[in-house]
């Protein structure tokens, strides 16, 4: 029997341009994909208009191609798929799987962060309300493909998150997970900060029925001062001219090896080279979670 063929992709959202730090997630998934003779999908996630930056979009698809990072069929966007998302939302609503909810964020902050079900019960409409999911599928622990175990802390793997804001736009996670499994993506290649919606997605994938696909968290590329690299704390743009040199220091960061001669090798040749040397670190299997 033929094994499905993998199906990867980056997902970055246009609220700036990718900086080095997305460039290694992006180039990660890549040559996690391309190892595999697998498919890299790119999809653009402007879910949520006041956060993007007008033109990014179309500069972070240059940028890729620049740094040789071509991608397999068309660019989805996110901003064309409300009507995926209202589906799969209806569905979960029919099934009594939401409720609405209208809680502000500084009552929740004053519970320390976690959502504490307070609506879950009291029957409030719609009305400038969020939907939030009934969480029975908690995920307290899974295996990454890269870091072994990871146990998940109670709190966050039980909380109620929010499906569609207050504001009636469709909230991360459910878009996510809606064009995850649209696209038939069967690996999510993607940062380390991403691990607590990875746990949320994957118990949303359980509600709807949907193959859980497995995960891959790699490393975060951090700042002088320790914070993630990002485009909220103004991180340097990727330099100008030869793309080789970054990706070089890309595939550095990500552990591989680097012939000693790569100047003699064009970008394409740099590239192939690194998908055939591709490995995945991976650390030793952990014995168990406590809980
Ligand atoms: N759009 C998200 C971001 O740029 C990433 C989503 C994902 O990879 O699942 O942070
Ligand atoms: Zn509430």
């Amino acid at each position: 029997m033929l094994s499905a063929r993998y199906v990867g992709r980056f997902a970055p959202s246009p609220s700036g341009d990718l900086h080095f730090g997305s460039l290694v997630t992006a180039l990660g998934s890549y040559l996690q994909a391309r190892a595999q003779q697998g498919l890299w999908l790119v999809r653009i996630e402007d879910l949520d208009p006041p956060r993007e930056i007008p033109g990014s979009a179309q500069r972070i698809l240059t940028t890729l191609e620049r740094y040789g990072l071509n991608w397999d069929g068309s660019v989805l966007y996110q901003s064309q798929r409300h009507e995926a998302y209202r589906a799969a939302l209806d569905w979960l609503q029919q099934q009594h799987l939401t409720y609405y909810c209208t809680c502000r964020r500084s009552r929740i902050q004053q519970l320390g962060g976690y959502y504490d079900g307070h609506c879950r019960d009291l029957d409030i409409g719609a009305e400038g309300a969020a939907v939030r999911l009934r969480q029975l599928k908690p995920v307290y622990h899974f295996h990454d493909q890269r870091l072994g175990l990871q146990c998940i802390d109670a709190a966050l793997a039980r909380e109620e998150f929010v499906l569609r804001r207050r504001d009636g736009l469709f909230a991360y996670n459910l878009a996510v997970v809606v064009d995850d499994h649209f696209q038939g993506v069967n690996q999510v290649v993607r940062g380390a900060d991403l691990i607590a919606a990875t746990v949320w997605q994957m118990a949303l994938y359980q509600q709807l029925q949907w193959p859980v696909p497995s995960y891959v968290h790699l490393p975060l590329v951090l700042a002088d001062n320790a914070v993630k690299l990002s485009k909220q704390n103004h991180a340097p743009a990727l330099p100008a001219g030869d793309p080789r040199p970054v990706l070089v220091r890309a595939l550095h960061f990500l552990h591989q090896p680097v012939a000693d001669n790569w100047q003699d090798l064009n970008l394409s040749q740099l590239l192939a080279s690194a998908i055939v040397h591709w490995q995945l670190q991976t650390v030793p299997k952990q014995a168990g979670c406590l809980v």
